[in-house]
C-alpha cells in the first residue's frame, strides 16, 4: 500500500540555520534549527517529515530549489553538482516557536546526512520542505502497533508525546546498543519494548523476529511500521498473513535501504 499522507495545505522552501547540536544518546545527533524562515512552517507534530537541503563539502553555501512545489526535484537535478545540496528525508522531532529538532541516527558508510549530523556547526545553512504527516489513525481505533528502527525513533517519540491519554499501544523499538534506550513520555496504556541490538547487525532484523512472536492485542487494530525497507513489509506481511489484519489498517514506511543510498 502506498502511505496516506496529509499534506500541508500551502509549503515552502525554507532556509534556516543550525542553532545547536547535541547528544542524546550515542548514536544519536540532535540538530536544532532556527531562523525567521519559520513563519512559514507549520508544524503538525506526529511523524511530520521534511526534505532536509544542506550543502556538499566543499560548496562555500547552500543553494535551495526555488520551486515550493513537486518541481523542486527536476530543477535540483539540472544544477551541476557543484551548487546542487544533497537532501534527505527526516523527521520533526520537536517543534518549539522560532525553533525545530531534527534527530538523527548516526551510521557508518558513505553517508552524507550522518555526516553532515556529526559536523554541523551554530551558523551553518540547512534548508526544510514539508512534507506532511502519515501517521493517521482512524477515530475510536482500540489500539496501535508502532514499530520501528533508530530511524523511526523521532518519529514514534514525537507521536507518543502528541497522543491522547487514551492510546492503548504496544511499541517496538529497536535501537543500536542499550545506551540508545531512553525514558519516553507516554499514556499508562502504552507498552515500549525497547530493543537493543546485542551485537552490530542489520537493523530491524530484531524488531521483526520479536513482533512475529509478540503477544498482542488481539481485534483490530492500527499499525504505523517504518524504518529499513524489509522490517516495514516484514511486519506489513506477517499482520497480513499470519495475524489476518485488513491491508488498509497499517502504515508501512520504508524510510531507507539496506546497502543503498538515498537518491538525492
Ligand atoms: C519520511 C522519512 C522520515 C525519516 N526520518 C528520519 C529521522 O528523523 N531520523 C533518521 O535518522 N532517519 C530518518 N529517516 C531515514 C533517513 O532519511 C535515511 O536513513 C537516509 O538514507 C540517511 O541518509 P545518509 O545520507 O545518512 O545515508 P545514505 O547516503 O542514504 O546511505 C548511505 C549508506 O548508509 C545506509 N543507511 C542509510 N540510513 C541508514 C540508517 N538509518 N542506519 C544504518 N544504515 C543506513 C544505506 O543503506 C547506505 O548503505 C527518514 C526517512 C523518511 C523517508
Amino acid at each position: 500500500m502506498i502511505p496516506k499522507v496529509r499534506r500541508p495545505r500551502t509549503r515552502r522552501m525554507i532556509t534556516l540555520e543550525v542553532r545547536a547540536n547535541t547528544a542524546p544518546s550515542p548514536a544519536f545527533r540532535t540538530v536544532t534549527l532556527g531562523g525567521p524562515g519559520l513563519a512559514e512552517f507549520e508544524p503538525a507534530g506526529d511523524d511530520q517529515a521534511v526534505r532536509l537541503f544542506f550543502p556538499r563539502a566543499g560548496q562555500d553555501r547552500l543553494r535551495m530549489p526555488t520551486l515550493d512545489n513537486e518541481g523542486w526535484m527536476a530543477e535540483l537535478l539540472v544544477m551541476p553538482k557543484s551548487r546542487r545540496p544533497w537532501v534527505r528525508n527526516y523527521t520533526i522531532r520537536r517543534a518549539r516557536p522560532g525553533e525545530i529538532d531534527i534527530e538523527f541516527a548516526l551510521h557508518d558508510g558513505d553517508a552524507p546526512a550522518a555526516e553532515w549530523a556529526r559536523r554541523a556547526r551554530p551558523g551553518d545553512p540547512a534548508g526544510v520542505f514539508d512534507l506532511g504527516v502519515s501517521y493517521l489513525p482512524p477515530p475510536g481505533v482500540p489500539w496501535q502497533l508502532l514499530a520501528g528502527d533508530e530511524s523511526a525513533l523521532p518519529a514514534i517519540l514525537a507521536i507518543l508525546e502528541n497522543a491522547a491519554d487514551d492510546l492503548v499501544a504496544e511499541v517496538f523499538l529497536e535501537v543500536p546498543s542499550a545506551a540508545d534506550v531512553r525514558e519516553v513520555e507516554a499514556p499508562p496504556g502504552v507498552r515500549v519494548h525497547w530493543l537493543p541490538r546485542p551485537e552490530p547487525g542489520r537493523p530491524g532484523a530484531l524488531a521483526l523476529a520479536t513482533i512475529r512472536e509478540a503477544g498482542l492485542p488481539s481485534g483490530p487494530g492500527y499499525a504505523w511500521v517504518a524504518g529499513e525497507a524489509a522490517l516495514a513489509t516484514g511486519v506489513r506481511r506477517h499482520l497480513v498473513r499470519d495475524r489476518g489484519w485488513p491491508k488498509a489498517d497499517i502504515a508501512f514506511l520504508g524510510y531507507w535501504r539496506h546497502g543503498r543510498a538515498a537518491p538525492g
